[in-house]
């Protein structure tokens, strides 16, 4: 039987058999663990070795010289011939020319590609793009806020249907793997991928990646159905803390950290089935996470039993070798990274990897076994997720892509990200007929809305595909009418040029523009950027920019100011000068909309910050600090030791139209052991009188343990909506063992002792009653 039939034969198996559970594994499992028996019992070492391999779209494109394509794309033969035939790569990624395509060109692309996979191996390749915020590499697909302003909403069921969405798009587009949610902690405001993360809140981050992986891949991860498709958490991990600040660079993490709150939100989402890892391109502790066997396979495959599929990130093996000094060759390089535990190589031009790797295994320098390993659990990927079944289909099977109700969820999550940080004696919302300048290089830009990973790798082909929706100009005059906005830059972005250089300032212009409004909204942040390129010096905003504020603001008109940025820039200076500040963060294509409904009072914010808002360079701080690092207290006598850091504005922090009050806190088991649920009720009340949504918080905080205790954690969190007038009782309930810390051993551990409860302005002493140690890595 030739490999096609035999392929064929193998999907209708597979698609007659059902899925009744039984032992571990279910029916189905054990169906296809069978099925990937009986496919590998046939493969040989090439063919396995090619299932490992994943190249970038462009290396089997026909070229237009200087490493792009043709456009439209063409395959060129003599390269799909080396790279699916001679090497049998299992999977391919990315877009063409670092360019959003249709809908129709995906279908081609991934088409071609099966048909030569399928006939010389039975296997179908697997697809996978960075579906970041939406399907970042299709045109007109829907783009939500990036991850920073997903957070910002602390709505977990927002951020599940806009992943349900995107999966769904990204399905249309003939993809059925995104590199998406990151899960990496965006605890250093300086990390060019801070807008990338949930922010700086282990749980926060946990609830948002649960809820992004269930709307990725839909309720049974073993069998995802054809709206939806895997996803690869990343950046496995430690990534979002290097010491430097810059991209890529080493982090130092203690045990405790790593495994606290590092690891937590990669683990709650690997509970919830995520199919997929990448792992981080930086090195923690001095070691290279694409070689830390220990985090790879102890902590993930053996410690979780984790069964999905471990993949580099962008030529991170070759990075063992070239940068990290790990290697002293590309070879030596593949062998620590596989050794290490990785299953799949984003290699993505080399084409020396496969031929390494064979002869890795024949000098008995990587085991077989290895080899068997990462080949079962990249074709139980592809089981999972139907490709032996369909590895493509037809673009109208999907007639939602881009629809109304897609783009209003997209609105939606707009409205809830926005967060209203000032406002001075209720200067917004603003009155109908109210004259505006509109100010600022973000003021007129759909690519500033959006940032990276968006229709390209930086950001900075937007324009070309965004026109049909509203920059913060055009829906303000939208908004407010024509007659009564102008629009005046004043300071902008040098748009062919790097992300933070600017033309040159015309601020007079801007201050002349001034006269005859009534307000001023002043747009600044930063242009858009990804990754590496996005690496800053200074972390204030630009001299330009603090200049056009200073000198708006000495005009004696209330300036507005908007910040839509990937990362908290300083503002100190400009901050007591604004009479109301909104951070939209990179709120999408319908940012601009939600702003322009925020500022008329037709939605009332409720983002809250996911991170906290540093005040100065040097005080760069997290809220669930040490209590050292902010001294509550002054030291008594003459001599004061007690370091204070301030900042801008706290984690958690965002204000409302309405206002709203805490009373009645009541914890209805103050102490507590091991294994009880705490549970809580408070009571809200909307005092104002506008509608409005408010997240519940709940922190607690250890009074004193062995270990420095962080001075505040998040535990619970709600949002709910409240009409004036209304009272809303709420229930959270915490888990007692969410109060252990890890130790400096690595091990989780509940002490006995007083913790104070906190939500609102209302606190509530409870008291542990026992210690209780994890021997076990997990609790
Ligand atoms: C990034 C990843 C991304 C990958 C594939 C890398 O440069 O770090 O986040 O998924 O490229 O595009």
């Amino acid at each position: 039987m030739n490999k096609l039939n035999s392929f064929i034969l193998t999907a209708i198996l597979f698609t007659l058999i059902g899925c009744s559970k039984s032992g571990s594994l279910t029916e189905q499992e054990k169906i296809t663990e069978q099925r990937i028996d009986s496919i590998m019992s046939q493969m040989t070492l090439e063919e396995k070795v090619g299932q490992m391999a994943q190249y970038t779209i462009d290396v089997i494109g026909k070229s237009a010289g200087n490493g792009s394509s043709v456009e439209p794309f063409q395959f060129d033969k003599a390269k799909l011939d080396t790279v699916l035939r001679q090497y049998k790569a299992g999977s391919i990624l990315n877009t063409t020319n670092n360019k959003a395509q249709t809908t129709e060109t995906w279908a081609f692309i991934v088409k071609t590609i099966q048909e030569i996979a399928i006939t010389e191996t039975g296997i179908p390749v697997i697809y996978g793009v960075d579906a970041i915020h939406g399907t970042t590499y299709t045109a007109s697909a829907t783009f939500f806020p990036q991850q920073i302003g997903m957070a910002a909403t602390f709505n977990p069921a927002l951020m599940e249907e806009g992943s349900r969405i995107s999966a769904y798009e990204t399905r249309a587009s003939n993809i059925p793997w995104s590199f998406a949610p990151v899960l990496d902690l965006g605890r250093d405001a300086r990390w060019p991928r801070m807008w990338e993360t949930f922010g700086e809140d282990v749980y926060l981050a946990s609830k948002m990646g649960i809820a992004s992986v269930k709307g990725f891949q839909g309720n049974d991860f073993n069998n995802v159905d054809k709206n939806h498709v895997a996803v690869s958490l990343k950046h496995f991990m430690g990534y979002g803390v290097p010491v430097s600040g810059k991209d890529r660079t080493p982090a130092i993490i203690t045990e405790s950290d790593l495994r606290e709150k590092h690891f937590e939100p990669f683990r709650e989402a690997i509970n919830a089935g995520a199919l997929s890892i990448m792992i981080n391109s930086g090195i923690v502790n001095n070691v290279s996470t694409h070689a830390d066997k220990r985090l790879l396979t102890d902590w993930l495959k053996n410690e979780m039993n984790y069964d999905g599929v471990l993949i580099t990130d962008w030529n991170d093996v070759e990075n063992l070798f070239l940068r990290d000094r790990l290697a002293g060759s590309f070879k030596e390089a593949v062998m620590l990274s596989i050794n290490a535990g990785i299953d799949m190589v984003m290699i993505p031009y080399r084409m020396d990897f496969c031929k390494s790797l064979i002869e890795l295994v024949n000098e008995g320098k990587v085991d077989q076994k290895r080899i068997d390993d990462a080949v079962r659990r990249v074709l139980r990927l592809k089981f999972r997720l139907g490709l032996f079944e369909r590895p493509y289909w037809a673009v109208n099977e999907y007639p939602d892509f881009g629809s109304p109700a897609h783009k209003a969820a997209a609105k939606l999550a707009a409205d809830e990200s926005i967060t209203l940080l000032k406002n001075e004696n209720n200067i917004l919302p603003l009155k109908q007929g109210a004259r505006i300048l509109v100010s600022g290089p973000n003021a007129n830009s759909m690519r500033t809305l959006n940032g990276g990973w968006s229709y390209s790798w930086q950001g900075e082909k937007t324009e070309l595909f965004a026109s049909e929706y509203n920059t913060i100009f055009e829906a303000i005059k939208n908004k407010f009418g024509e007659s009564n906005v102008k629009y005046v830059a004043g300071v902008e972005y040098k748009m062919d040029g790097q992300y933070y250089e600017e033309n040159a300032p015309e601020i007079g212009k801007a201050v002349a523009a001034a006269s005859g409004v009534d307000y001023i909204i002043l747009c600044l942040g930063e242009n858009t950027y990804c990754e590496t390129p996005g690496n800053l010096d200074e972390l204030s905003l630009s001299e330009n920019q603090l200049a056009l504020a200073k000198a708006l603001q000495k005009t004696g008109k209330p300036v507005i100011l908007v910040l839509n940025e990937g990362r908290p820039r300083i503002i100190r200076s400009i901050e007591p000068g604004s009479k109301a500040i909104l951070q939209t963060y990179l709120p999408g294509n319908y940012g601009a909309d939600a702003l322009a409904d925020i500022l008329s009072g037709d939605v009332n914010p409720s983002g809250r910050l996911p991170y906290t808002y540093p005040k100065y360079e040097q005080g760069l701080i997290t809220y669930d600090h040490k209590p050292g690092q902010n001294m509550e207290g002054k030291m008594e006598g003459a001599y004061d030791y007690g370091a204070q850091t301030s900042v801008q504005y706290p984690f958690g922090f965002g204000l409302s139209y309405t206002t709203f009050e805490y009373s009645d806190l009541v914890v209805e088991n103050k102490e507590f052991v091991s294994g009880d649920t705490i549970r809580i009720s408070v009571d809200v009340k909307n005092t104002g009188t506008a509608s409005g949504k408010e997240t519940v918080m709940l922190f607690s905080r250890d009074m004193i343990a062995t270990l420095s205790p962080d001075v505040r954690r998040l535990r619970a969190f709600e949002k709910i909506s409240l009409n004036p007038g209304e009272i809303k009782t709420i229930s959270l309930t915490v888990p007692a063992d969410d109060l252990a810390y890890v130790n400096e051993k690595g091990k989780w551990v509940l002490e006995a002792g007083e913790f104070m409860l906190q939500t609102g302005n209302l606190t509530e002493k409870i008291v542990c009653k026992e210690n209780k140690n994890w021997e076990t890595p997990n609790k």
